[in-house]
This record gives structure tokens, sequence and C-alpha cells, in this order.
């Protein structure tokens, strides 16, 4: 088997007193998508915030391609350029146009001219279908689109692993499913993901594998079909119980 592509190892957070991860260990291979679930509070959001250093860790390791990113010899500038994230709640900039929101990063981290960073942006766009949207602002756009443009901002960088924090928890219902759709095409192109979702039709579809966090710590990992169809762990049950 392929060696991951992201290993956390060990993995503490506290603030102050509070220890919100408690000794994670969890790898995810290159071509997979692993499913994050579990309890609000249970700490999904600072997990994934760990893995480019937005949070530093209190213990542990993060391992990206076979380099722990803690390191303090470590770029960590190119290593957020290989690790794509898309929030819950878009952070897409209301002042830019959509393709101004997705040049940023390519022109002023990557150092790519005007010309090829819109080059990538419009290839980007046209990947999550929104081709037509380049000139839009984000408010003149509805949830789901701006979703999409924050997948296409995180596309546009060609990361290695892409992130995703509740991605569709702030929309309304009806827009839940075209930005699931896009996410299925990502993986179907081959991208690495890790998703903390409480989609629980879309983890059951289609992740590798599904892990349910508790209390920061991994209560149970396994299959999408063993986590869904035969949950082991109480807090599991439970938890999948609240969704069917
Ligand atoms: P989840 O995403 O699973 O809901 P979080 O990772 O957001 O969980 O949060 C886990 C716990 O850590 C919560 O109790 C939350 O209040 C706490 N927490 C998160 N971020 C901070 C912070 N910056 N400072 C203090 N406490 C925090
Ligand atoms: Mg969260």
């Amino acid at each position: 088997m392929s060696a991951p592509l992201l290993e956390l190892v060990g993995l503490r957070k506290a603030y102050g007193s509070h220890e919100v991860l408690r000794g994670v260990d969890l790898r995810v291979r290159e071509g997979e998508l692993v499913c994050v679930i579990g309890p609000s509070g249970s700490g999904k959001s600072t997990l994934l915030r760990c893995c480019n250093r937005l949070e530093v860790p209190t213990a542990g390791q993060v391992v990206i391609d076979g380099r722990d990113i803690l390191r303090a010899d470590v770029d960590i500038n190119a290593v957020r350029q290989g690790v794509g994230m898309v929030f819950q709640h878009f952070n897409l900039y209301p002042h830019l146009s959509v393709l101004d929101n997705i040049t940023l990063a390519l022109r002023h981290v990557q150092r790519l001219d005007r010309r090829e960073a819109e080059e990538l942006a419009r290839a980007a766009l046209a990947q999550v279908g929104l081709a037509d949207k380049a000139g839009a602002f984000p408010g003149q756009l509805s949830g789901g689109q701006q979703q999409r443009v924050g997948i296409a901002r995180a596309v546009a960088l060609k990361p290695r692993i892409m992130l995703f924090d509740e991605p569709t928890s702030a929309l309304d219902p009806e827009l839940v499913d075209e930005v699931l759709r896009v996410m299925r095409q990502l993986r179907e192109r081959g991208m690495t993901m890790l998703v903390v979702t409480h989609e629980m039709a879309f983890a059951h579809a289609v992740a590798d594998r599904v892990v349910f966090m508790d209390e920061g710590v991994v209560a149970e990992e396994g299959s999408a079909e063993q986590i869904f169809e035969q949950p082991r762990h109480p807090r599991t049950r439970a938890f999948i119980g609240r969704y069917t």
C-alpha cells in the first residue's frame, strides 16, 4: 500500500487547560476520501486547522508527504500551497470579483503573472460549473455558488490534498447537492480529500473511510459500510442514530 499523504501522529491541542485534541492518529492515502464525523465540539475543526498549521498543536506530528510540517525549518507557505482548505462560511472577499478572489493567491503567493493566474482561475471555475461567473461579485451569487467558488479557489492552487470543514453546513438545503456534486467530481479526478461533514448520506456513499471523533479522540474508524451499518462504539451508534 502507498505511503500516507497526510499522517497525524499522537496529535494534541490544548487551549489553556482545555485539551481539545487528546492524541489523534489519522492517515489519508493518496486519492482517498476520508470523512470525519462527530458531535459539535469534538475537535473536528481544530484537527483540520492543525493540518496546515492554522493552529499549532501542543504535541504530536503532522506529516505531509513524509515531512513533519511542525518542524521549525519547514517553509509553511510552501506547505500551505499544497493543502487546500474549504471553509463553512466560504471566506470570499466581498469587494473582489469571483475571478480576483481566485487569482489573489496565485498572483501573490505563487507569483504568477496576471495572464497565467487568470487562465488557471478560469479553468478552476469551469471545473466547478461557474465559467460564466468570473466577473460576478460574491454577493450576487447564491450560497451554493459561493461555496463552489471557494472550492475553485482551493483547486486553482493545485493542492496535493484538500481539507473541507463542513462545506455545506451554512447552505439552504436545496443548495447542498450542487456542492456535494462538485466534491464527488473532484474525488473522481483523483483528489485526496479530508472532509468534515454532517452529510451522512454523502459520507456513506462516497467516503473510503469514516472517522468518528468524540471528545478529542478518534472513537471509531472504519469503512463507510462498517461505521454506518455496524457501528461498534456506543457513542458512534448514538450519533449515527440521530441522523437515521
Ligand atoms: P468541532 O469542529 O468538532 O465542533 P472545534 O474544533 O471547533 O470542534 O472545537 C473543539 C473545542 O475547542 C470546543 O470546545 C471549542 O469551544 C474549543 N475551541 C476551539 N477553538 C478555540 C479557541 N481558539 N480558543 C479556545 N477554545 C477553542
Ligand atoms: Mg467545526
